[in-house]
């Protein structure tokens, strides 16, 4: 792989973690990486820190028996369906990420 192509795949969201146990998730995630938890070999959550940078996390259910529901088109890099739209104590924050790419929707720095 080249030094542009690798750098521009760094710079990629990637769902290339799991863990069995939601418990087994640091405080502050790696840059740019989501953690998927699994039971039983099914994808339960998907969680990472939002991309606004403001520190809050964000946790996505995969479970089809559950809503709402996130589908993981791919993880490597992640491209999810459909949008994120989070309200939390920081703001509103809705994008997409779709090839590894977060492409804002809303935004709101509002505390
Ligand atoms: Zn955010």
């Amino acid at each position: 792989m080249g030094i542009l192509k690798s750098i521009r795949y760094w710079r990629r969201w990637k769902a290339d973690l799991s863990t069995s146990s939601a418990a087994d998730i640091p405080v502050r995630l790696p840059v740019r990486r989501a953690v998927v938890v699994e039971s039983a070999g099914r994808p339960k959550w998907l969680i990472f820190d939002c991309p606004c940078d403001r520190g809050h996390r964000v946790m996505l259910n995969l479970d089809r028996g559950n809503r709402p529901l996130w589908r993981i088109a791919d993880r490597y890099p992640l491209t999810l369906y459909p949008s994120v739209d989070e309200r939390s104590s920081v703001g509103h924050c809705h994008y997409v990420v779709r090839d590894g790419y977060v492409r804002w929707i809303e935004r709101t720095d509002h505390r």
